[in-house]
């Protein structure tokens, strides 16, 4: 009998290298997914709301179908049904660890054993005057895996203890849906009675309808209970823009640390353990030619040893740079094609047939403002950029100019299916 919870964790395994350079979309529309049931010919899935399956059946649904092709050996069928809010509100607290992230499974090296040894100490209950634990870093360095290998292994020690994991977007929907369907009260008793919390990617927690004030509660009423707060960004605390004060200070309290990109060798170790836990030969040249091409990101390194084992299981040659060369390919030529902020101008200026700098200008009209918003809303949602650095772009437009468009577009890709659309070509020019 197969393990539901494991194959879904294969397959998001597989899904997540996808997208590397998104972030915000794979904690949106496939983290939020709750496999439900499997079956010889189908699987159930459950999303938060209508507007993630629509998106889901829009532009990932294929995804999901080749990686459970890929995990199952089978041609399985998508359904997916939409969670009703209030339900998800009264379920017991669920600790959301993934099994795959522990201490064992993490290579230690320069760049990471910092932030490896203070998450070990914390787990092991061992020092104080740590909490909370701020661990800032870029994608795919290992913050999310950090977070929930304590999880586990405080689990593991003692599983009366409660430990709740969330993402900052889970966080934000739940107290917006808990204020939505009054039911705030359930809503602190399942973020302030546990031992450990811990929310990933804070930088994502929202400015709006109080939900940092209730962060900001919630932290104060945990720290004075001696519980346990950690919590991970893409940058320290003192650079959260849009941050109150009075939450960065709360950060800065405890202890922040920074992950930073592996070395070589640590790149090569890295490689080694995936390669072994999935119990896959590879030569060593080959693992050389992987770690001099993909420096910065171990979500990366880990998607190429997939993608050199499917290669090698498709078409059936033995693994060596050949191989690797092929697997690779598109892996390699992105990073030739760096998705740049001036690469997505003039994606979008090309999508409405506007000319070179346009959108730069001051003009007004519709013609032109509306694409301009929608470039200001692909930027902040795909790449890691400032608001001020948004308004720089568009020739020194303020920030909060920059926030009304991202909201706009934010609010109408939701409602209107053509402006969804619209985005989601433009997406598609940009990565190809
Ligand atoms: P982040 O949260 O910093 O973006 P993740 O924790 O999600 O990064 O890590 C990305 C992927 O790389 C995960 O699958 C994780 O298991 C793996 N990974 C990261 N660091 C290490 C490490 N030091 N050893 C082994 N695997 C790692
Ligand atoms: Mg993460």
């Amino acid at each position: 009998m197969e393990n539901l919870t494991q194959i879904w964790n294969q397959v998001l395994d597989i899904i997540k290298p996808e997208f590397s350079s998104m972030q915000v979309s794979y904690t949106t529309w496939i983290e939020t997914i709750i496999p439900m049931e499997i079956t010889q010919s189908q699987i159930k899935l459950k999303v938060p709301y209508e507007y993630n399956r629509d998106m889901i059946n829009l532009r990932y649904s294929n995804l999901i179908k080749n990686a459970l092709l890929f995990v199952t050996g089978r041609n399985l069928e998508i359904d997916i049904t939409v969670n009703n809010n209030s339900e998800e509100i009264k379920e017991p607290v669920t600790t959301n660890l993934n099994p795959f992230y522990t201490f064992d499974n993490f290579v230690i090296g320069k760049s990471n054993e910092l932030a490896h040894a203070t998450s070990f100490a914390i787990a092991e209950g061992r020092i104080h005057g740590c909490n909370p634990f701020f661990l800032y870093g870029g994608v795919g360095l290992g913050k999310t895996h950090l977070m929930h290998a304590i999880g586990n292994y405080v689990l593991k020690r003692d599983p009366s203890k409660k430990i709740l994991y969330v993402s900052s977007e889970q966080f934000t929907n739940d107290m917006i849906n808990s204020i939505r369907t009054n039911l705030t009260q359930e809503f602190r008793d399942k973020y302030r009675t546990v031992d450990f919390l811990m929310v990933d990617d804070i930088q994502f927690i929202c400015d709006k309808e109080g939900v940092q004030e209730e962060f900001f509660n919630t932290f104060n009423e945990l720290y004075h209970n001696n519980k346990i707060i950690i919590i991970t960004a893409d940058r320290p605390p003192k650079d959260l823009p849009t941050f109150m004060d009075r939450l960065k200070n709360r950060f800065e309290c405890g202890a922040s640390i920074d992950i930073i990109p592996p070395d070589y060798e640590t790149r090569i170790a890295i490689l080694r353990k995936k390669a072994y836990q999935l119990n896959i030969d590879i030569p060593d040249d080959v693992f050389e030619f992987i770690a001099k091409r993909i420096k910065s990101n171990i979500r990366e390194l880990e998607g190429a040893i997939k993608k050199i084992m499917l290669h090698h299981m498709l078409i059936k040659k033995e693994i060596n740079i050949d191989l690797a060369e092929e697997a690779l390919k598109d892996i390699i030529n992105e990073k030739k094609r760096k998705i740049t902020p001036e690469l997505i101008i003039s994606t979008v200026e090309k999508h409405f047939n506007l000319r070179e700098n346009d959108l730069k200008s001051s003009s007004r009209s519709h013609n032109i403002a509306y694409p301009r918003q929608i470039a200001m809303y692909i930027l902040k949602t795909e790449i890691n950029i400032s608001l001020k650095q948004i308004g720089k772009l568009f020739g020194g437009k303020d920030h909060s100019t920059v926030i009304h468009a991202v909201e706009k577009i934010e609010k109408s890709r939701r409602e209107d299916p053509s402006v969804e659309k619209v985005i989601t070509d433009i997406l598609k020019d940009i990565k190809i």
